[in-house]
């Protein structure tokens, strides 16, 4: 589904510290991304980067939940309404998230959620779009099934992007274990906090008891103060047979297909640039052994 149905082709502004899906998207539609920096503490679009790399081009703004955290949606809401721009969410991490008793893909023009493998609720492939109103899916819906309106109707250049019956199907059987299966992703989580967050160096970034995201991640900041890098603690984990994600590294800016871009310059960016050097997601599924958990936890603490 592109972004192009929309009728947007000029700019849309995004985080660089995202999945290359992201970009991806907006290339495809035909448009051109313009990177915006992060917030240092949620590592979401910050809003007054937003608002500094508005132009006369610019046409919406595809921000991401990022590890299921929401963005700052009133203050993406109301520079979109000011300018007069559409507001996409990449919402990819954050199934299940509320805010308020509202769920969070109720936010912005449109949301799209993933349901690869990897994500907190899956249909192995496949993913799902939000959309605010009973107008916009029903045309979302044409849109996916080739623009046919009737049997002797088609209104335009659609694609087929309907989910197979075998992936809605494991969708259906596991859609039912959501709630043990984010209680499990918090236990794993909390255990992570408890151990890590005193550590020197290690910042850690998703507390737990604080609700409004899904666990989706562990992510933690490999600072100056820890003994060794990042890429060190990545390998040393390695070592032991541990795999912890540079979740997300290297920037979608420093890739060669947008590097040349204006807002890819080096000297930008710079919160982006930080995070990318120092991120780290650490293992979490619901089923983490809790031996498995603990090896990680002892690794971190003495590298
Ligand atoms: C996984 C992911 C995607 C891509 O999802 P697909 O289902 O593979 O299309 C997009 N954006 C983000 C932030 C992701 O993590």
């Amino acid at each position: 589904m592109s972004l192009r149905h929309f009728g947007i082709a000029g700019e849309i502004i995004t985080p660089p510290f995202s999945f290359v899906a992201t970009s991806h998207a907006i290339r495809w539609a035909g448009a051109t991304p313009v990177f915006a920096d992060i917030d240092p503490v949620t590592l979401n679009l910050d809003p007054a980067a937003v608002e500094a790399a508005i132009t006369d081009r610019t046409e919406a703004i595809l921000a991401v939940h990022c590890y299921g955290v929401p963005c700052n949606t009133a203050a993406l809401a109301a520079i979109a309404s000011r300018h007069g721009l559409k507001l996409i969410y990449d919402a990819a991490h954050a199934f299940g998230v509320r805010r308020g008793g509202r769920p969070i893909v109720a936010e912005g023009d449109l949301s799209v959620l993933s349901f690869h493998a990897t994500k907190v609720f899956n249909t192995f492939e496949g993913g799902a779009i939000i959309s605010p109103d009973r107008e916009t899916k029903v045309a979302l819906d044409r849109l996916g099934n080739y623009g046919i309106l009737d049997e002797v109707t088609v209104l335009e250049t659609g694609l087929n992007t309907k989910m197979s019956e075998l992936n809605a199907a494991v969708g259906l059987a596991l859609l039912p274990h959501m709630d043990a299966a984010f209680a499990a992703r918090d236990r794993v989580a909390t255990r992570y906090w408890e151990a890590l967050s005193q550590v020197e160096g290690v910042t850690c970034l998703c507390p737990p008891g604080q609700k409004g995201h899904n666990s989706y991640a562990f992510p933690v900041l490999v600072g100056e103060a820890y003994p060794m890098t990042r890429d060190g603690l990545y390998q040393r984990l390695r070592e032991h047979d541990l795999f912890a994600r540079r979740y997300f590294y290297p920037l979608i800016s420093d890739m060669p297909m947008y590097h040349h871009l204006p807002s890819a310059a080096p000297d930008a960016l710079t919160v982006a640039r930080r995070a990318a050097d120092r991120i780290l997601c650490l293992p979490l599924y619901p089923d983490l052994d809790p031996v498995d958990l603990d090896r990680v936890i002892e690794v971190i603490r003495r590298p």
